[in-house]
């Protein structure tokens, strides 16, 4: 999921670095095609890719051109699963092509040629004999067995992803420590206080909030203690109809299970009662008829309880019904908000509100919920007596350092990749990087699992300081790049004017020669012109967005002028842009750029 790795990441920051990022780039990748999904890359559509990368070590075992072909085939899939490992593999395994020749080495048990097998004479050199002795089970070896064996980087990769919850969490031992002390009151049948927690992308509160409540649903169960967690991520669930949906139907669906117990238990009941003797001995039942009593009261009870659809009921029908839900019988109930700023810039507090002065009226059931925040300032915009209620504790998450990114790093690696797979400087190198990076753990961790693929992928048996310093580029222009792509047209049309003085060698453009350039391409898109001002406010827009440097520079008595020049790799920014159908229109840019000359 893209959008709970992407969107942190600051926009502000690092545009000016980017300078030389773009060097690193525009020699790497001149590939036009790498716009889309791109974010998704680093979440999901690794997967694919990562396998081409084991495919080119493990196949070259067996036998060489089954190998090509299965190399290949994952490479094309990686391409075409709109990410662009794909194409990372295919730059970095640009180098070897040439020796492409050399897959013939050996028998060719099969026709298929893709011709770009991707490895180097010395893999196949060195596998001719392994290539031998494999050759009896040539015929049993297929695709994917040479994509699945060996793999000399990654033992695990997943456990550098973000959807992994780490068992173990360094440098974050006090704020655990102090959400388990509040939240032990639910074990005690008691309600704990509201907690807030606080702090900014990457610090490691929905992991911890995450582990806190593995253990507190864990011992609630050890001790027969009814206790239970609801988590919902507010970035994804975003209005307050939706949240209450959401709890409304995981308590029924919950409360189903317990009818559904409950009745098992007394049908037994009631045919041992049925067959004679003391069945009902020593229960609460007086009678057969007593139990079918239950029995229909329960079969009513689960009758009424009808799930919310995702939309269309007013809200409080919603609310009554979660209300209904949660109170059917005694629980402590812990709610987890996570990334509660979001819900109430889109939605505002009504939901807090609502689920804040809950209590006072459940008759069976207590909730506590804990919010938690990206953003500091969040609880301005909060009625007082919710921001009172909600911020009943504080935690705060202070960004890690780099020594505590370093443990960080220490603990993940040593079950993500193989023994002695990373040279010693990688994790230093990445917790470096991320430190700058307001101390970001996720980041770290992205660096570290980009920077294994990237090896893995030129068929290095090392990862390296070099390789994580191509991650660090990579994602910077991931980054780059899903800013450039969201745009509104009209930056995007403005951009796109900047680009094109600098592909004509006119560099330090004034906010004048952007309009004029500007102007003709809306004309020629049918686009709404902007007023200049308007223009110079985008400008400013994608000056803070890192994209563009505008600076402003006295000109003596001519006054002052901005002079703007790109801050991001060109070719990339251009083909990003270009991949907009709107933009993708414009076929010759020739007289556009002339323009400037006419006015
Ligand atoms: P936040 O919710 O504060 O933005 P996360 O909890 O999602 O941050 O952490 C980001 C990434 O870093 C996750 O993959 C998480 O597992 C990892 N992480 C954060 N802190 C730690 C830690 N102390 N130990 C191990 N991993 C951590
Ligand atoms: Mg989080």
């Amino acid at each position: 999921m893209t959008r709970d790795d992407e969107p942190e990441h600051s926009t502000n920051d690092g545009g000016t670095d980017n300078r030389s990022d773009a060097t690193a780039h525009s020699d790497e990748n001149d590939d036009s095609t790498r716009s889309d999904g791109r974010s998704s890359e680093s979440e999901s559509g690794g997967t694919g890719s990562d396998q081409s990368g084991s495919g080119v070590k493990s196949g070259s075992e067996t036998e060489p051109d089954s190998t090509s072909i299965g190399t290949t085939a994952a490479d094309d899939n990686g391409g075409e699963s709109a990410d662009h490992d794909g194409e990372s593999a295919d730059h970095d395994d640009g180098t070897d092509r040439d020796t492409d020749g050399d897959t013939d080495v050996g028998t060719s048990g099969t026709s298929f040629d893709f011709g770009s097998g991707s490895r180097s004479r010395t893999d196949v050199d060195l596998d001719v004999d392994e290539v031998l002795a494999d050759e009896d089970d040539e015929a049993s070896t297929g695709l994917f067995d040479d994509l699945l064996s060996g793999e000399p980087i990654f033992e695990n990769k997943e456990v550098l992803r973000p959807s992994y919850t780490p068992h173990e969490l360094p440098h974050r031992k006090d704020q655990i420590n102090k959400m388990a002390t509040i939240l032990v009151s639910a074990l005690r049948g008691e309600t704990p206080s509201n907690i807030l927690i606080y702090g900014k992308t990457g610090t490691g509160k929905t992991a911890s909030a995450k582990f806190v409540s593995q253990e507190l649903e864990s011992t609630s169960q050890k001790y027969d203690v009814p206790c239970e967690v609801e988590y919902i991520n507010c970035e994804v669930t975003d209005t307050q109809y939706r949240v209450l949906a959401q709890l409304a139907n995981k308590f029924i669906e919950k409360n189903d299970r317990v009818i559904g117990d409950r009745l098992d238990d007394l049908r037994d009941l009631r045919s041992a009662a049925a067959d004679g003797g003391g069945a009902l001995e020593g229960t609460e039942f007086a009678s057969v008829a007593d139990v079918d009593e239950r029995i229909a009261d329960l079969e009513s009870d689960r009758e009424e309880m009808e799930e919310v659809p995702m939309t269309g009921w007013p809200t409080d029908r919603v609310y009554s019904t979660f209300f209904d839900a949660v109170d059917y019988h005694e629980r402590v109930v812990v709610i987890m908000l996570d990334e509660i700023d979001k819900l109430v810039e889109k939605s505002g507090d009504d939901t807090l509100y609502n689920l804040s002065r809950m209590n006072s009226e459940l008759a069976n059931s207590r909730i506590s919920i804990m919010g938690i925040s990206n953003d500091l300032k969040f609880t301005d915009f909060l009625d007082p007596r919710v921001k009172s209620s909600l911020g009943e504790e504080e935690i705060v998450f202070p960004p890690y350092d780099a020594n505590q990114l370093r443990d960080i790093l220490q603990h993940r690696s040593d079950i993500a990749f193989k023994p002695d797979a990373l040279t010693e400087d990688v994790i230093p190198l990445c917790a470096a990087f991320a430190a700058q990076e307001h101390g970001d753990a996720r980041r770290a961790l992205d660096l570290l699992r980009t920077a294994g693929e990237l090896a893995e992928r030129s068929q290095a048996d090392l990862v390296e300081e070099a390789h994580v310093r191509q991650a660090q580029d990579k994602i910077e222009l991931d980054r780059v790049v899903e800013v450039v792509r969201t745009l509104p047209t009209q930056s995007k049309i403005v951009l796109f004017s900047i680009i094109l003085l600098e592909q004509n060698g006119v560099h330090n453009v004034n906010t004048g020669e952007v309009f004029n350039i500007y102007k003709r391409l809306c004309e020629e898109i049918d686009a709404d012109v902007l007023t200049q001002r308007r223009v110079t406010d985008l400008i400013s827009e994608l000056d803070m967005l890192g994209i563009v440097n505008a600076v402003v520079v006295s000109k003596g008595r001519y006054g002052r002028t901005k002079e703007i020049s790109l801050s991001v790799p060109i070719d990339e920014t251009e083909a990003v842009l270009l991949s907009d159908s709107r933009l993708g229109d414009i076929e010759d840019v020739q007289p556009f750029v002339q323009a400037r000359f006419d006015n």
